[in-house]
C-alpha cells in the first residue's frame, strides 16, 4: 500500500512485540519488519524442555493482578495463566522468616518492623527527593539495625529489584512503591509482621509459544536469526545493515533491545543518547535450574508445599542476596507431575567468589543458563530515566524496552504500545482503567506527553512536569560529570 511509514523494530522481547502489536493494527499507516537477533520471538520470556518429558519456562514466571496491559494483551490471544498464592521463605534458622508465618526473626525485630512503616510513608511523601537516594544510606539514616537491614529489608528488595546483587543501592522509592502505590503494591505493610499476606500472582502459560501465538497473529514481518548490525540514520530515512551485510532502509526504527545494543549498533548516536543509554548498567547472572533437595535444605528453609520464593544473604557479605524458586510451585504442568524443580539464581558474577553454584550436585543440574540483565540502583533513576524522554522521536527512533524504566514484563509490554502510540497507533486498551492508567503514568515520565494531548489532567501535568524535569535533568548531567571525573 502506498504511503505507508516503513517500520523497523529491533527485537522482539515483550517490549518489541507489543509494539509490533499496535502496529499492526493499522495496516493503512504501517508496514512493520521485526528483525530479531534469536530463533523465536520472546526475548528473556523463554521455555525449555526438561527431561522426562516436562517443560519449564526458564526464567520468567509471573506477574500480578496489576499487569493489566499483559493480561489484556494475553486475553485477546486466547491466553490462560494460572493463579499462585505468592510464599516467601527467607533466611534459614535463626534469620528464618516469611511471609504466612511469625518467627523468632519477626519477633526480634517487632519495633523496627514497626518503625519502617513509619519510615515508607516519609519516603512516598518525599518521593521526588528519594528516588536518587539508595535505600542502604536511608536506612542508616533512620537508624535501623544491621539485621533489619540485612535480614528482612535487603532480601524483600531483592526479590523484586534484586539484578546484579545490587539490592543496597536501589532506589529507596521504588522499594517504597511495593508497599505504598495504590495501583502497584503487591503487599500491605504490616506493622507487626512486615509481610503477612499471601498475594494472588499468576503464572504465564508456555512462553516460547505465547510470543509465537502474538508475533504470527500481528502480521508483521517476522526475520528470526537477523541481528541488526549497524544503524544509520542520513536525511530523514534510517539506514539497517543486519549481520550478513544486506541494507533496508526504513522511515522509523524502533529499538525494542537492550541499551548496550542501541549503542553498538547506532553510528553517530548522539552525545543525550551516549550520556543517557550508557548509564544503564548491566550484570551477568546465572540461573541453575536443579532437583538437588540437599544444596535447597542446607541453604533455605524448604516447605515443599508452599514456597515459590526463597532468599538468604550470604554470611560473609551480609548484604548479598542469593534466590532460588520452588518453580514446581508455580508451574502447573510441574505441579501435576509431582516433581521439585528448584531454581537457583546466581547474581553478579563479579561476585563469583561468593557463589555456592559448585556445590548443586552435577547429576541433578537440569539447565545452565546465563542472563545479562540491568539493575535497579539510584543511578539508574537519577542518569538514564529522567532523560529518556529527550531520545524519544529524535531522528526518527523511539526506545522502548524494561531498561527505560523498571525491569519487569508489564513495564516491557507498555513501553512497546508506547512508543507505538508516538508513530500514530492508538492505545489497544482504553475501556480499562487500571491498564490505561499505569500506560499514562509511563507516557508521562518516559515520553514527556499525554496519550493524547487536550483538555485532560495528563496534558496539564506534562506541561507542569516538562520545566522541573528539564532543571533536574540539567542538574543530573552535573552530577554525573562530577562523579565521572572524579572515577578518573
Ligand atoms: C531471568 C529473568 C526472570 C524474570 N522474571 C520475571 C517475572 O517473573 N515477572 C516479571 O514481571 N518480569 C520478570 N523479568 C523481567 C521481564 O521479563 C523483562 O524485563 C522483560 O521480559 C524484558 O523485555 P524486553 O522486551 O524489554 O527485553 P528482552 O526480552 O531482552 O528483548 C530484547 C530482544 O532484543 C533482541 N536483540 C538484541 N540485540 C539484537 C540485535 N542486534 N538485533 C536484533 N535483535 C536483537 C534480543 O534477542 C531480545 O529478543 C525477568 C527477567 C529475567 C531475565
Amino acid at each position: 500500500m502506498a504511503g505507508r511509514r516503513r517500520v523497523l523494530i529491533v527485537g522482539s522481547g515483550a517490549a518489541g512485540s507489543a509494539a509490533a502489536y499496535c502496529l499492526t493494527r493499522h495496516p493503512d499507516k504501517f508496514s512493520v519488519d521485526v528483525w530479531e537477533k534469536e530463533s523465536l520471538p520472546g526475548g528473556v520470556a523463554t521455555s525449555t524442555d526438561i527431561k522426562h518429558d516436562d517443560f519449564i519456562n526458564d526464567g520468567v514466571q509471573g506477574g500480578c493482578a496489576t499487569y493489566r496491559n499483559t493480561l489484556n494483551l494475553m486475553e485477546e490471544h486466547g491466553l490462560t495463566t494460572s493463579p499462585v498464592h505468592m510464599m516467601i521463605s527467607f533466611g534459614k534458622g535463626r534469620t528464618a522468616w516469611t511471609n504466612y508465618t511469625k518467627t523468632e526473626l519477626i519477633e526480634r525485630l517487632a519495633p523496627e518492623i514497626k518503625r519502617f512503616g513509619r519510615c515508607l510513608r516519609i519516603i512516598n511523601k518525599l518521593e521526588f527527593f528519594f528516588i536518587f537516594i539508595p535505600i542502604y544510606k536511608v536506612l542508616k539514616w533512620f537508624g535501623f539495625s544491621d539485621e533489619f537491614r540485612n535480614e528482612m529489608v535487603f532480601p524483600l528488595t531483592a526479590l523484586f529489584f534484586g539484578t546484579g546483587n545490587q539490592t543496597p543501592n536501589v532506589s529507596a522509592a521504588i522499594v517504597a512503591r511495593v508497599f505504598l502505590d495504590d495501583d502497584l503494591r503487591l503487599f500491605d505493610y504490616d506493622s507487626e509482621r512486615l509481610l503477612s499476606q499471601t498475594p494472588e500472582m499468576f503464572a504465564f502459560p508456555k512462553l516460547d509459544k505465547m510470543y509465537q501465538a502474538i508475533m504470527s497473529k500481528s502480521g508483521a514481518n517476522f526475520y528470526a536469526n537477523r541481528a541488526v548490525k549497524v544503524v544509520r540514520r542520513v536525511r530523514g530515512k534510517v539506514y539497517v545493515t543486519d549481520e550478513n551485510d544486506n541494507e533496508e532502509v526504513f522511515d522509523n526504527i524502533i529499538f525494542a533491545c537492550d541499551a548496550e545494543t542501541v549503542l553498538r549498533v547506532l553510528k553517530n548516536p548522539s552525545f543525550m543518547e551516549r550520556r543517557t543509554l550508557g548509564n544503564v548498567r548491566y550484570y551477568n547472572d546465572i540461573t541453575v535450574t536443579h532437583e538437588d533437595d540437599d544444596y535447597m535444605n542446607k541453604y533455605y528453609e524448604v516447605h515443599y508445599d508452599k514456597d515459590q520464593y526463597f532468599v538468604r544473604t550470604d554470611p560473609t557479605h551480609r548484604d548479598k542476596i542469593e534466590m532460588s524458586f520452588n518453580l514446581s510451585n508455580y508451574q502447573p504442568q510441574l505441579k501435576e507431575s509431582g516433581r521439585n524443580v528448584f531454581q537457583t539464581i546466581f547474581l553478579d558474577d563479579k561476585m563469583r567468589e561468593i557463589w555456592t553454584d559448585k556445590e548443586i550436585k552435577e547429576e541433578k543440574v537440569l539447565l545452565r543458563k546465563w542472563w545479562r540483565q540491568f539493575s535497579h540502583t539510584w543511578r539508574h533513576f537519577a542518569f538514564c530515566v529522567p532523560f529518556m524522554r529527550y531520545l524519544q522521536g529524535t531522528k526518527n527512533t523511539y526506545y522502548c524496552g524494561s531498561y527505560t524504566l523498571i525491569n519487569t514484563h508489564e513495564i516491557a509490554i507498555i513501553s512497546g504500545f508506547a512508543a507505538a502510540l508516538r508513530l500514530g497507533a492508538d492505545y489497544p486498551f482504553p475501556q480499562d482503567k487500571l491498564a490505561s492508567k499505569q500506560f499514562d503514568h509511563y507516557m508521562l515520565v518516559i515520553h514527556g506527553r499525554p496519550r493524547t494531548w487536550g483538555c485532560n489532567k495528563d496534558s496539564v501535568l506534562a506541561v507542569v512536569m516538562a520545566p522541573c524535569v528539564a532543571i533536574m535533568a540539567f542538574f543530573m548531567l552535573i552530577v554525573n560529570f562530577f562523579m565521572k571525573c572524579c572515577c578518573c
